[in-house]
């Protein structure tokens, strides 16, 4: 098929900008020479997959599209509760409690009023890869169930991915050959599981986590191998590839629910009053209309900890790109540090416990934070009229959509991001 003008997304899930190298990353750092290569840029808060796909998928910060986490409380008519965003049944959770999903459009909501569509291939947790397009404007393939604008798909070949190395490795080779080569959307989106997947069970540098660096940066190959020969002069297809943010080692794990309840501002464990809501190397805190007297009680509290980083209350929270007009009332970053693990990978941070995910993870990878690492993910640019060269200039997640938006004529002025500079500084 001709080449046309359409926009191609490929995500390295927690790749850090820092971790590219030319031993692991060969592919990348020639990229980073033949694209435009933003190196100041930034991730949303929190710094969690799924917050990161919907920002990705609308343009907009968490405060406008709703989804705060990887775990956000619903009251689905009995009070708060803690629900995991990842889970294949939140989206009905959250059109129930909510009467929607998402607040804003999406790329493949925003694609479909010109008749046009998205496809994402996603190995990432269900949550994250519905996301993209959770009310089906356009397609999504998942191992936990895909859809269509008719409704669910039965996809054989989706329901056999694993996250991890070869799973993104059959995704990838399915996506180069049936996606972009025969299907052409105008948006072809693919979320590859590495080297997060491995990042969150093995040390930041270790040989199996450079391994799956190393995978992740053959199927970015692949897949602009496949974008320059079905464009060879790169002025149709836009190449964007890039991650969602970046990791820090789990220092230690902090038990947010028991020092609420010992402070006397949480009536007890699994109690709806005060709800924490564990991101990682961060939380979001929700408060019943009868609790929210206790917002400013439980900031100061947090504030006085020695593992606290940035504690967020109420009106501040539109500082760090949250809503301020819902249950959610209090946002703690955890204090992150710039000591080198056993792999020489530098970035520490404490995360907070969560009840649903009992296993250890200190000395290995996690994120959802402000620290300055898993605030560092890659973004790079080919094709589409831009020029090589580095960009310093700030950029965010945000920007993603304008940018397709723009290299597909499209109206894109009423987003948080800002269509990325295709001039060379
Ligand atoms: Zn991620």
């Amino acid at each position: 098929m001709a080449a046309s003008t359409r926009a191609v997304i490929v995500i390295c899930d927690s790749l850090r900008a820092d971790l590219i190298s030319p031993a692991d990353t060969p592919f990348l750092v020639e990229l980073a020479a033949r694209s435009a290569n933003f190196t100041a840029h930034r991730s949303v808060f929190p710094s969690t997959t799924r917050a990161s796909s919907a920002s990705i998928a609308t343009g907009c910060h968490p405060a406008r599209h709703g989804l705060l986490g990887n775990t956000m409380a619903l009251d689905e008519g009995d009070g708060l509760v803690c629900r995991n965003v990842g889970a294949p049944d939140f989206r009905d959770r959250m059109r129930r409690a909510t009467g929607r999903t998402l607040r804003v459009p999406t790329l493949a909501e925003r694609l479909r009023w010109h008749n046009e569509h998205a496809i994402v291939l996603s190995n990432v947790s269900p949550g994250a890869a519905y996301f993209q397009d959770p009310d089906g404007y356009g397609w999504v393939y998942h191992a936990a169930g895909s859809y269509g604008p008719d409704g669910e798909i039965d996809d054989a070949p989706s329901r056999a991915l694993n996250k991890g190395i070869a799973g993104d490795a059959a995704m990838t080779a399915r996506f180069c050959s049936e996606i972009l080569a025969e299907r052409a959307p105008s948006l072809a989106v693919m979320w590859l599981s590495e080297p997060d997947y491995t990042g969150h069970h093995a040390p930041l540098g270790s040989p199996q986590h450079r391994r799956a660096i190393a995978a992740a940066d053959a199927n970015v190959r692949l897949v602009f191998e496949t974008v320059r020969r079905l464009d060879p002069g790169g002025s149709e297809i836009l190449f964007i590839a890039g991650s969602d943010h970046g990791m820090e080692t789990v220092a230690d794990s902090i038990d947010l629910d028991g020092v609420l309840v010992a402070a006397g501002l949480k009536d007890g464990r699994g109690s709806r009053d005060v709800v924490v809501a564990p991101q990682g190397t961060a939380a979001t805190i929700f408060f019943s209309e009868n609790a929210r007297n206790r917002s400013g009680a439980v900031a100061r509290c947090l504030a006085q900890q020695e593992w606290s980083g940035r504690v967020v209350a109420d009106a501040e929270l539109a500082a760090v790109s949250l809503p301020t007009d819902g249950a959610l009332r209090v946002a703690l970053s955890l204090a992150a540090d710039d000591r080198v693990n056993p792999f020489g990978i530098r970035g520490h941070a404490g995360i907070v416990a969560d009840p649903g995910d009992p296993e250890s993870k200190v000395g290995f990878g996690q994120h959802g934070g402000l620290g300055r690492h898993e605030q560092h993910p890659f973004l790079m640019v080919a094709g589409g009229g831009f020029a090589p060269g580095e960009r310093r200039r700030p950029s965010s997640l945000v920007d993603i959509a304008p940018t397709v938006l723009r290299h597909l004529r499209m109206d894109h002025d009423d987003m948080d991001g800002q269509a990325l500079p295709p001039a060379a500084e």
